[in-house]
This record gives structure tokens, C-alpha cells and sequence, in this order.
């Protein structure tokens, strides 16, 4: 690295300024003093005081008024160069501006402050058993490590194995070289998975090693987890994607568990992938980082067929348990047979979305006194209310979406958490009634406790489980087997590991097939895979999965049930490059947001003919694709219209310039609107 680069000298700077603006501004020393690069000062900005960090420098002023920094900020520390060039990359790649980028590299309160006493529950936590003896590796295990300890400098490795295949203890093991060398180490994952489980695993290994940073600490907590690593005290930061904002002059290695995980993409204000933005971190680092999961996403895995990223497989679980047995029941046959006069006594007995296969495999399960696991990604009892009669249909004020039913009659927003009550004459003709369709995670509760009365029932879903805590207690508790049955969402389906856990059920495996966004396939085919490695992961005998779908040989099921990531990734790659979806093409989103629906077609026509001439008058821009704007599949959420625009490249190059051009200025936006840029989008809705 040019350490001149760091070298500057005034008397002007120019300043990452905390403020939604687009560049540096100027800003000339106080009498007497000079500043460095990476270094925080406080500034005037319009009548108020603001933040900064120090980027550069010059001679001259430049064409404007300049105001004088007011101080050094010298709470903070001095960015270090590697990660100023990171958030450059950053700002640059997202186009979001610089100061308010910058300003995510420090925590919210002042150094030093203590916990308040309720706050010092161990956010690490020691492992019950103690300090552990590392187990033996197995030999894919032990291949798969050495060809990464092969490579000391930066290199992209893709580590592909089944559930249970023992990537944590590789993760162990690579962080034992890195501080053995006396370097840090950062260790992503989502944030559902960062549960005191895991946190414990590595700090079993790593005793008083490890800080952890997440969305849901404290702000105290956070601000002295983050100075812990800055201080160099604790050597292994793992974190939620926002840890990849604590500010050290050097990782060692970086490593992102769960690659394929949609959530390390921020939604908002900065809409970053923290998969991507960690590749480059690690490249400015010139250290290794590491991508793991059993499903990986197709961006990655296209990159490892092409050898940009080191591919690492293993194939089979830990210690010769065996990948779990799967079964599909197909819907539309159970639906069939209860139609039938034989069947009619099944259909008086069973709850309409429960198929004799699956009830039956819940009793064994039970009389073994084992626990089950059922999937539904439906929180609630309905999915709607509708009148019988008319087919009215209650809706969301604000979304525009049907409500869903909660309880015996609340109506609930999943968007934005409006509620009324459901009255059963129907509001808008004489003589229907409105009666509660289609099922969610309440409705399977209320079913399996009347069946199976004497078992011990958990539902983990948005409406059970608020907090971190509640989600925390619930593991709990399904560990201590004072739980049999677990009923929940998505929630409960990501890298969860229950020993008693044998038989893991999805009720609707179709819940997520057709839902309008091209990686609908990827993202059930990844579910399945996730849901059925939850089950009997400890056990030596086969754990079991029962698949309930009216489509049984959609792709995602066919290829999850044969463990065939490899066949799956290959037809659905062939499927999105006959369409330059990702990974081939590029993506960029422009939502337009409006109060009036006048305003929101305005914009829109404006933001289309302006692409259109933009393309016209430049060659580079010919193979420019665009999508709408169009109504987004919310068109209405929380209050506000919204359009969207989807601009399709081969290049992320010619997208980033096109969109600099096409929205200049802004001042064509008619008033009361606002376009939103999301680069690389994971949420089409
Ligand atoms: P993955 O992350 O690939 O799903 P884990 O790392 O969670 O798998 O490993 C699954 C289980 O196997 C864990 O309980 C872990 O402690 C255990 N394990 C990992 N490696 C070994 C090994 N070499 N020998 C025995 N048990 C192992
Ligand atoms: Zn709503």
C-alpha cells in the first residue's frame, strides 16, 4: 500500500461532511493547525455544527466561500487508509454519499461509559461445557483446510458443504492460525443466526477472544464492543453486517458464513451487500476471507465454476450421520382421496392441510419421544378474510394489500401492522358472510394441540417472537426438551441445531414458488434445502422431512430432494441467462415514491424519456435494457405510491455512469417525489 497516500497537508480540506450531500467540500484550517488523513474533525455546515473525516487536501481553495473547521474530534480515532480507500469503494459502488457513509464507522456514544447493570447479561457468552478440545477432523474437512491455508494473501475462497458438514469447525480452525499470527479476525453472519449458541462456539475455542456487534445491543454495548476491538483487546469480531464498519487498520481474515443469505443486503438509506462489500474489504486487506453455506448463492457459485473463487466441497455430514430422509406428499393426490367417499373419514379426522403421511410420522415421532419441527412462511390463521357471497375482500388502507387474520378476529397489515376487526356480515353486500382462507403458523398450532393434546407446543414467528430475547429463550427451551412440537416461519429455519430434533415437516412448500422476483426458484430451493438439514443432525439414525406441495416436481423440490445443489444451480443459471438476469447481467433498481398517484405518473414518464434519450445519444449505453417504471408489486405501502424501474446491463460499469446522467440534478422530478437507487436489488417488492 502507498503510504504517501496518507500524506497531506493544508491549508484547504476536503471533508466527508455527516450530511446528504454528494461529494467533499472544502473547508480551510484553523489558524495553527493541520490535519491528517482519516482523521475526524467538527465543522460549520450551513447555521449548525456537523461531523467529518479529513480526506484530502490543496493549495487552493476552489470556487467557493470556504468556512474554517471548527476542532479536531479526537474521540474518535484516525480511519485508517485501507478502510477510507473501502468506503470510497462504498459510496462510489451505491452511490450514497461519502459523509454519510463515512459516519457509519463510528459507534453512536462517547468511550469509556459503563453498561447499566440490567445491560451486562453476557453478551458473550461462555460455553456451558467449558473450554473445549478440538475434534478430529474429518478428511474432507482436512482438505478442505489445507487448500485454504494454502493461500496467505487475498483470495475469494467458496466453501460448499451439506449441513452438518462441520464448516464451523474449519472457520475454528483457520481463526487459530490467524491469531496465531497476532492478527484479527471478522466473522460475518446474519443476524437471525447470531444467537448465543453460536456466539458461544467460538468463544469455547477463543475464551475472552471474542466481541460480538449486532442491531440489537444497546448502544452502550455496542460503543464498547466496537472500542474492545479497536483497542486491540479482543482479537475475533463476529458480527451482523454492520460490523463490517469497525475501522481496523488490518483484518487477518474476514469470513461471511451463510453467503447466500438475502438478509447481509441492507434495504435502506445504504443499500449495501455485505458479501460484496466484504470481498473488497479483504482485498484492501490483502487477506483471505471465506464464503460458506450449503446452498450457495448463484452469483458466487458462477464465480467459482468460472475460477475467480476457490471452490472447497464436502459431501457428506460429520462423524457418518446421514443427510436426513425426504419425502414428498403430493397435495393435490391427499386432496383427491378426501374427496372420495372412502377418504371422507380421513377428511372429518385430519385439518384439510395436514396429509396422513406427515400426522402419522408426528405420532412416531412423538411416541419417541423425539421433537418436530413444522414449516409454514404464513404467519396468522388466514391468509385472508373474504365474503363468500360477493368475494370482497378486506384490504390494508395504507398497502393495498388483503389483510391477514389474527386471532378469532383481528385483521393484520403484514406490511405495516394496521389492524381492524373482522366483522362477519360482509361490509359490502346484503346477505354474504366473510369467512377466513387459505392457513398460517396460528392456525397449525391450534390444529396439532387439539390432535396431539398431551404434547408441548412452541410457535416462533413475528407475532410470538419480539425480541432477541424471546427468540433466545425459545431456543432455549427446544435444547432443554420442555418443547415437542415447534411451529414457525422462516424464522426458525435457518441454521437452527437441536439434537432431539428428527422430523422436520413444511406444510406449503409452494408458498414460495411464484412469487414475482427472479430468484423465486433460488430462494425456495435454498429454503427446502435449509428447512430439511435441520433434522436429525446429532442422531445416527436417519432423521426425516416431509415436504407437503401441490407441485411436486417443481425444480426447487426435485433438486432439494436428491441433494443435487449442483443440478439445480446449472438449469437455473441456463434460465437466467436466456433472460441477462443475475449473475450475467447487472441489476439496478429506481423506486419512485410519491404521496398522489398524479405525481408518481409524472415522474415516471419524465424518468422514462429521459433514459430513452440518454440511450439514444450514447452508444456505450445500446445494450441497456429498462423495465417499466411500472407499478411495484406494493404499489401502495405504508401511505406512499410506488413505481419502479429496473435497468438491466451486462456491465455494473456502463450502469453505474448511466445512472450519474440520468439523475443529474434531480431537478425534473416533479415535486413530491423521490427516486431511490438500490444497486444489485434482493427485494423486488
Ligand atoms: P455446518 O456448519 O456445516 O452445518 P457444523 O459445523 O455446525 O456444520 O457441524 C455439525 C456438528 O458436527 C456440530 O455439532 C459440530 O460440533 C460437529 N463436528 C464438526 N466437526 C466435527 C468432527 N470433525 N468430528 C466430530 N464432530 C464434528
Ligand atoms: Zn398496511
Amino acid at each position: 500500500m502507498n503510504s504517501s497516500l496518507s500524506q497531506i497537508s493544508g491549508p484547504y480540506y476536503q471533508v466527508a461532511v455527516n450530511a446528504p450531500l454528494k461529494g467533499l467540500l472544502t473547508y480551510s484550517a484553523p489558524e495553527g493547525l493541520s490535519f491528517e488523513r482519516g482523521q475526524s474533525v467538527r465543522l460549520p455546515l450551513g447555521s449548525r455544527s456537523a461531523q467529518g473525516v479529513i480526506f484530502s487536501s490543496s493549495p487552493e481553495p476552489g470556487p467557493y466561500e470556504i468556512k474554517k473547521i471548527t476542532e479536531a474530534l479526537d474521540e474518535h480515532p484516525r480511519l485508517p487508509e485501507s478502510f477510507l480507500r473501502w468506503l470510497d469503494w462504498l459510496s462510489d459502488y451505491y452511490m450514497h454519499p461519502i459523509g454519510q457513509v463515512t459516519s457509519l464507522a463510528f459507534p453512536p456514544l462517547k468511550k469509556g461509559g459503563r453498561a447499566r447493570k440490567a445491560e451486562t447479561a453476557p453478551l458473550v457468552p461462555q460455553a456451558p461445557m467449558g473450554p473445549q478440545k478440538p475434534p478430529e477432523l474429518t478428511s474432507e474437512q482436512k482438505s478442505c483446510l489445507e487448500a485454504i491455508q494454502s493461500h496467505s494473501d487475498f483470495q475469494v475462497h467458496l466453501l460448499h458443504g451439506v449441513t452438518g458438514s462441520g464448516k464451523t469447525e474449519i472457520y475454528l480452525r483457520l481463526l487459530e492460525d490467524t491469531l496465531a499470527r497476532g492478527e484479527p479476525a471478522l466473522v460475518l453472519v446474519p443476524e437471525i443466526s447470531l444467537t448465543p449458541q453460536l456466539v458461544a462456539r467460538f468463544s469455547a475455542r477463543f475464551p475472552g477472544q471474542v466481541a460480538v456487534i449486532h442491531s440489537h445491543l444497546t448502544e452502550r454495548e455496542k460503543t464498547n464492543q466496537w472500542w474492545e476491538m479497536v483497542d486491540g483487546e479482543k482479537k475475533i469480531l463476529i458480527g451482523a453486517r454492520s460490523a463490517l464498519f469497525c475501522p481496523l487498520p488490518r483484518w487477518g481474515l474476514v469470513i461471511l458464513d451463510e453467503e447466500h443469505e438475502a438478509s447481509f443486503k441492507q434495504d435502506e438509506k445504504l443499500r449495501y451487500h455485505a458479501r460484496d462489500a466484504a470481498i473488497v474489504l479483504a482485498k484492501m486487506h490483502n487477506c483471505p476471507i471465506i464464503l460458506g453455506s450449503a446452498t450457495p448463492s448463484l452469483e458466487s457459485w458462477k464465480n467459482a465454476q468460472e475460477g475467480r473463487y476457490l471452490l472447497h466441497q464436502m459431501q457428506h455430514r460429520v462423524a457418518e450421520r446421514q443427510m436426513p430422509q425426504i419425502r414428498v406428499v403430493d397435495l393435490r393426490e391427499t386432496r383427491r382421496q378426501r374427496r372420495d367417499p372412502e377418504g371422507a373419514a380421513e377428511a372429518e379426522e385430519l385439518p384439510f392441510w395436514l396429509s396422513s403421511e406427515l400426522y402419522e410420522e408426528i405420532e412416531k415421532t412423538l411416541e419417541r419421544r423425539e421433537q418436530v419441527a413444522l414449516f409454514l412462511n404464513r404467519r396468522g390463521v388466514a391468509q385472508t378474510a373474504q365474503c363468500s357471497a360477493c368475494g370482497f375482500v378486506y384490504e390494508c388502507p395504507n398497502c393495498a394489500i388483503s389483510l391477514t387474520l389474527h386471532r378469532k378476529q383481528d385483521l393484520v397489515c403484514h406490511y405495516c401492522d394496521y389492524t381492524q376487526v373482522m366483522k362477519e356480515d360482509c361490509p359490502s353486500c346484503p346477505d354474504g358472510e366473510v369467512k377466513a382462507l387459505g392457513m398460517g403458523t396460528e392456525l397449525i398450532e391450534a390444529d396439532i394441540a387439539r390432535l396431539f393434546p398431551e404434547a408441548r407446543l412452541a410457535r416462533a414467528d413475528r407475532d410470538e417472537i419480539h425480541s432477541r430475547q424471546d427468540l433466545e429463550e425459545l431456543i432455549r427451551s427446544v435444547e432443554d426438551r420442555q418443547v415437542d412440537v415447534l411451529i414457525g416461519t422462516q424464522m426458525i429455519a435457518k441454521g437452527l441445531d437441536f439434537p432431539g430434533l428428527t422430523l422436520v415437516g413444511l406444510i406449503l412448500a409452494d408458498v414460495g414458488f411464484n412469487l414475482p422476483d427472479f430468484r423465486s426458484s433460488e430462494r425456495s430451493f435454498q429454503l427446502l434445502t435449509q428447512v430439511s438439514g435441520r433434522s436429525g443432525r446429532h442422531s445416527l439414525e436417519r432423521g426425516r422431512v416431509i415436504i407437503q406441495t401441490y407441485n411436486p416436481s417443481h425444480p426447487s423440490v426435485l433438486y432439494s430432494l436428491n441433494n443435487d445443489y449442483a443440478g439445480f444451480a446449472e438449469q437455473e443459471l441456463a434460465a437466467r441467462q436466456a433472460l441477462s438476469y443475475p449473475p450475467f447481467g447487472r441489476l439496478a433498481l429506481l423506486r419512485l415514491q410519491a404521496q398522489s398517484l398524479v405525481a408518481l405518473d409524472q415522474a415516471s414518464d419524465r424518468l422514462y424519456l429521459r433514459a430513452e434519450k440518454l440511450k439514444e445519444l450514447n452508444k456505450a449505453y445500446a445494450d441497456l435494457q429498462f423495465l417499466g417504471p411500472a407499478p411495484a408489486p406494493l404499489l401502495k405501502l405504508r401511505n406512499k405510491y410506488r413505481h419502479q424501474m429496473l435497468i438491466k446491463a451486462p456491465q455494473p460499469q456502463i450502469i453505474r455512469g448511466f445512472l450519474q446522467q440520468l439523475l443529474e440534478g434531480q431537478k425534473w422530478l416533479p415535486p413530491g417525489t423521490k427516486v431511490q437507487i438500490d444497486i444489485d436489488p434482493m427485494n423486488m417488492l
